[in-house]
């Protein structure tokens, strides 16, 4: 997902006023059109069991409408996202609809599924913004982690965006494997003519976390990566910002995740559950509310979901009594979950957490055999207990079991 800065800057940008929105409004609302998808990644974020069934997916009316209350609980920022949102036929009458509502609209893609005529389409339906994802800086390793041989595809699509007027908005999830490509991935964000480019470290979730001894980069790396970032910030001010987003792993503190449960962000799965963040799900014992039963104004304001974490009246030791617990809400409730077992514990990545070692452990395996090693090694890697699992049904499957 794009960063609370990026959307914001974005939403600036739209003549949309940061001050005229109250915190407590579902500013961005992330609708996940399908969990179908012809790429695999193995950082990707959807839920393990997530299904690529079509038949359970909201309609276009029910989209339509979620659209329409999510406006009227002020939501002016939409996200169509996935899996794939291409694989909607009707993405074209949503983004349309969108813009007769009155949102900024993203599209956030991998390209696949795109063409020349389809994103003519898609700018004459009113669409505002696309940010094209990228696995890594080369064929080679971007078709390996999307399982997909997708580059070229990706890079002669970005080039069209760019020549259409789009703004030029980049996104690359950074691992282990492609944290060294840094430098690449920056001229290859130059050459395409990006106005924006996310750096997002790989967050620890979905099948991010199945294979986290595979993905979490070592201190050395991050530390490399951010200095030459840092570099290039400066040499490109006015031309390209950079957004680098460092795994929380490597912080002592944790992030207010989405910005505070039930703040700002509201997720639409694919189904219909309305979420506080995409993670949401792994959290046990909720009924998860469906926009198919209730209208989002109870969802947003009513449900036991949006309220459970909202505040801090929920907190446990060491959050209750922390001075700094209105500045992170005590992190991420997902991660806590995962973690701990308990979403109402601290969120680990705090070194006040009783937990905190479980991160501490994983940053240790990550020190062993870093990115100095070559893509086809990597490609190879046989070190781990566990191979490398691509986000597929198959892996789904193996993994529910
Ligand atoms: S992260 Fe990769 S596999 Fe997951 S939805 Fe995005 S493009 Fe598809
Ligand atoms: S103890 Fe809780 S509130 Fe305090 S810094 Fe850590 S996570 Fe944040």
């Amino acid at each position: 997902m794009m960063s609370v800065s990026l959307l914001l800057s974005h939403r600036v940008k739209a003549g949309l006023s940061v001050t005229e929105a109250s915190p407590n409004l579902p500013l961005w609302l992330l609708a996940e059109l399908t969990y179908a998808c012809p790429l695999q990644c193995a950082y990707c974020s959807n839920p393990i069991d997530y299904s690529t069934s079509r038949q359970h997916e909201l309609s276009t009316e029910e989209w339509i409408r979620v659209m329409t209350q999510a406006r009227e609980q002020g939501a002016v920022q939409i996200g169509f996202s996935g899996g794939e949102p291409l694989v909607r036929q009707d993405l074209e009458i949503l983004v349309s609809e969108a813009k007769r509502l009155g949102y900024y609209s993203n599209l956030i893609t991998s390209a696949v599924g795109m063409d020349n005529k389809r994103i003519a389409r898609l700018k004459e339906a009113g669409l505002d913004h696309i940010q094209v994802s990228f696995q890594g800086a080369d064929r080679e390793l971007n078709d390996y982690y999307a399982a997909n041989k997708s580059f070229d595809h990706k890079v002669a699509m970005a080039k069209e965006i760019k020549r259409l007027g789009f703004p030029m908005v980049l996104n690359f999830v950074l691992h282990r494997h492609n944290i060294d490509q840094i430098e690449d991935i920056l001229e290859l964000s130059l050459t395409l003519g990006a106005d924006y480019v996310e750096l997002a470290n790989c967050q620890y979730y979905g099948w991010a976390l199945k294979n986290r001894d595979h993905l979490l980069p070592s201190r050395a790396q991050l530390c490399r990566a951010e200095s030459i970032v840092k570099r290039f910030r400066k040499e490109q001010a006015g031309n390209m910002e950079l957004y680098f987003i460092v795994p929380d792993y490597y912080e002592s503190r944790p992030k207010a995740c989405c910005n505070g449960w039930g703040t700002t962000f509201l997720t639409i799965t694919p189904d219909g559950l309305a979420l506080p963040c995409q993670g949401a799900r792994v959290i046990p014992d909720v009924d998860f509310p469906s926009v198919r039963e209730h209208s989002l104004q109870w969802i947003w304001q009513d449900s036991p979901l949006f309220n459970r974490f909202r505040g801090n009246a929920w907190m446990k030791e060491p959050c209750r009594s922390c001075p700094e617990k209105e500045k992170d809400l005590g992190g991420c409730r997902c991660q806590a979950m995962m973690l701990t077992g308990d979403a109402a514990n601290a969120d680990p990545v705090c070194d006040l957490s009783p937990h905190h070692h479980r991160v501490l452990e994983a940053i240790e395996r990550a020190q062993i055999g870093n990115g100095d090693i070559a893509n086809s090694q990597i490609i190879n890697n046989k070190n781990k207990e566990q191979p490398l699992l691509f986000r597929n049904p198959k892996n789904a499957k193996q993994l529910k079991s």
